[in-house]
């Protein structure tokens, strides 16, 4: 099958191509697909699409006029696809429902300790051959009190690794996970009662209606002075210009974000030689007690082979015009 790989990373080719074992014709195109790059879809049978890529009814309708059957995704998340209108005009669309639940929950923890011990401070000071120590205490993650919201896969993996720390767990949920619930130092709660006794709150839930801006201004009344509050799960569950307000007041101690509710206007790219226009990043940039990594969360060696082995097996599920498990 002839298949143009939209959105082409360089952290994802090589295991797109061995994953392909030459079995298709892979044709991997930098652009994202979009009304401009639509066109580069003529004579292919699929094309794969990342989680920045537009495939709003209009493509897709011009994908189907130009000939394209198919459509893969390399990620879980399908906001950016009309899939029910690809499937009334006859196309099959398929997803990678879940890569690496590790690789987001240990990056979570990992935004959790380099924001509590400085890590990032210390190391620019190191750099600087400046080796004082003042500013940059920690704290003890034995005996505090983390709050997580979503306890599907990630949230599940998140309170496991705590759970080993010694802190004391709150999760919140609308269904709880029954796994979780006869844990040690594991409760689930309120979330009331989570924004008023977690000294961390960590987010991983879906971002739908019901969880836009989750966090903002009345939220955070909630919270203890200096929580800290970590997002690797969308951009949008965030007020981000609510969060600012509290980082300026102290109310907010620390704040690691791997994702950005306009990050579809900066991450995935370099922008370095550009002015920078986003004057909530630029500020966010501001704090020392800010650490931000731009998506990449998923970013393992287990994550992408899982993602490049799905996306080739769902074409050859297509292909062999046979049941797709993964299929929307
Ligand atoms: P999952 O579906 O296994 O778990 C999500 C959980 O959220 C479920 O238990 C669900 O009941 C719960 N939930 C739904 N609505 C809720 C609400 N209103 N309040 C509280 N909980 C609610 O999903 P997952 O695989 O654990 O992924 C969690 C999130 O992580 C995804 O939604 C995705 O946005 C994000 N994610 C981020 C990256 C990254 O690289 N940063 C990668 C993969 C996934």
């Amino acid at each position: 099958m002839k298949v143009i790989i939209f959105s082409t990373h360089g952290f994802e080719k090589e295991f797109l191509v061995s994953a392909n074992q030459q079995q298709h014709e892979l044709f991997f195109a930098e652009v994202n697909l979009s009304e401009q790059t639509v066109n580069l879809a003529k004579g292919f049978d699929a094309v794969s699409v990342f989680v920045n890529d537009n495939a709003s009814a209009i493509i897709v309708e011009e994908l189907n006029r130009l000939g394209v059957k198919y459509i893969v995704l390399r990620s879980a998340g399908f906001n950016h696809v009309d899939y029910k209108r690809a499937k009334a005009l006859g196309m099959r669309v398929a997803r990678v429902p879940a890569y690496s639940p590790y690789a987001v929950a240990e990056h979570a923890v990992t935004l959790m300790l380099a924001l509590n011990r400085n890590i990032i401070r210390a190391h620019n000071r190191i750099m600087d051959l400046n080796f004082s120590l003042d500013g940059l205490t920690g704290f003890d993650m034995r005996g505090k009190t983390a709050g997580i919201i979503g306890t599907g896969k990630i949230g599940a993996i998140t309170t496991e690794i705590l759970t080993g720390f010694g802190c004391r767990l709150l999760l919140y949920d609308i269904e709880e996970n029954e796994n979780l619930k006869n844990k040690i130092n594991v409760q689930y709660t309120s979330l009331q009662d989570l924004f008023k006794e977690a000294d961390i709150i960590s987010l991983h839930c879906p971002l739908n209606e019901k969880t836009k801006y989750l966090i903002n201004n009345d939220s955070i009344k909630l919270m203890k002075d200096k929580v800290m509050l970590i997002n690797t799960s969308r951009g949008g569950l965030v007020n981000t210009k609510d969060v600012i307000i509290a980082l300026k007041t102290g109310k907010i101690g620390y704040f690691g974000m791997d994702v950005y509710e306009e990050e579809e206007h900066l991450f995935f790219a370099d922008h370095s030689e550009d002015i920078l226009q986003d004057e909530t990043i630029a500020r966010l940039l501001t704090f020392r007690n800010v650490l931000i990594t731009g998506h990449q969360a998923f970013l393992t060696k287990e994550a992408l082979n899982n993602i490049a082995v799905t996306t080739i097996n769902n074409i050859n599920c297509f292909q062999e015009k046979k049941l797709c498990s993964t299929e929307l």
